[in-house]
């Protein structure tokens, strides 16, 4: 069983009036989620991909394919809800916690360019790539990472739930290994803090304590757009790790079945036992604690979808 210790922090920033990031903190699933779109609707998308995510955490056992289906099913909702010509849409990141025949594991998923970073010795990795403009550059050779974090450009996201009526989200496979910490977050906190700064907010202290540290920490540097921290402690039981995360392109991989080693595209795996393949009805409602944040939306980018994102 993995043992999650968590602490979260938001902020509307210092610009912004209002703040339309969400996020979820409930064993096993974590995430964050940055709205965007016209007439105060970022915080609705941001909302909705969170509580579909909400619907997963009394799943046992939890696969991949549940929170991939959680995904889906939010941007149909996303999508179902914008009232054109207004468009809404969300940024998802997130780890959520596996249990497998195979050992502990953790889900690393995103869409958009909220990340998840995991806390390595004495360096921070960015485990999941942005869907932006300014990352396209950044593996072109363009940009290099710094330049990106100070683009122009930086806000423009490739790929958002309720961008199109099906959303393809990416994901890693990690081992679940006592002592690593993680830290998921939006934007409002990576376009102020360069990782030499991240990093040793992100070391000190409990997760609370640098959940705070960091989201301040933005703030002074500017708090131009909202900032939301959750960070995520791995307790106990530490065992061996592998320290590289599987890519799987395809959403079928369950416990029993090794993921793909190869990387890219990993075929579909049987339906797991319980068929929980789907969304089966009577899934458990959302947790209380869930973080929901926002009324509207403030600032230059208010008809600007896929511009919105800071
Ligand atoms: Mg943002």
């Amino acid at each position: 069983m993995i043992r999650f210790s968590h602490g979260v922090a938001t902020s509307v920033g210092r610009v912004r009036r209002v703040n339309e990031d969400s996020y979820l903190a409930v064993p096993p699933i974590y995430a964050v989620a940055d709205g965007m779109g016209g007439h105060g609707s970022g915080d609705v998308a941001s909302r909705l991909a969170i509580e579909a995510l909400a619907r997963c955490v009394e799943l046992r056992p939890l696969f991949t394919e549940a929170v991939q289906h959680a995904l889906e099913e939010a941007n149909q909702v996303i999508v179902s809800r914008a009232e054109p010509p207004s468009r809404m849409g969300t940024t998802v990141a997130g780890l959520a916690g596996l249990e497998t025949a195979g050992g502990d594991q953790l889900m690393v998923f995103n869409v958009g360019d909220s990340r998840v970073y995991r806390l390595a010795g004495e360096r921070i990795v960015q485990l999941t790539v942005d869907h932006s403009e300014v990352q396209e550059l950044v593996l072109a050779g363009v940009l290099t990472r710094e330049q990106a974090r100070t683009h122009p450009r930086r806000n423009i996201v490739t790929r958002a739930l309720g961008s199109a009526p099906t959303v393809h989200s990416d994901h890693w496979l990690l081992p679940a290994v006592g002592g690593d910490r993680f830290l998921i977050c939006s934007d409002g906190l990576t376009g102020e803090l360069p990782d030499e700064v991240i990093l040793p907010l992100l070391t000190v202290g409990g997760p609370q304590q640098s959940a705070e540290a960091l989201v301040a920490a933005a703030n002074d540097a500017g708090g131009r757009d909202n900032i939301t921290a959750v960070v995520v402690d791995i307790v106990g039981d530490a065992r061996a790790a592998d320290d590289t995360p599987t890519l799987i392109d395809q959403p079928a991989v369950w416990p029993g079945r090794p993921a793909d080693r190869g990387g890219w595209g990993g075929p579909a795996g049987p339906v797991p036992p319980g068929g929980q393949r789907g969304q089966p009805a009577g899934w458990p409602r959302p947790p209380e604690d869930v973080g929901l944040h926002g009324l509207g939306l403030i600032g230059p980018d208010a008809d600007g979808f896929g511009r919105g994102n800071r």
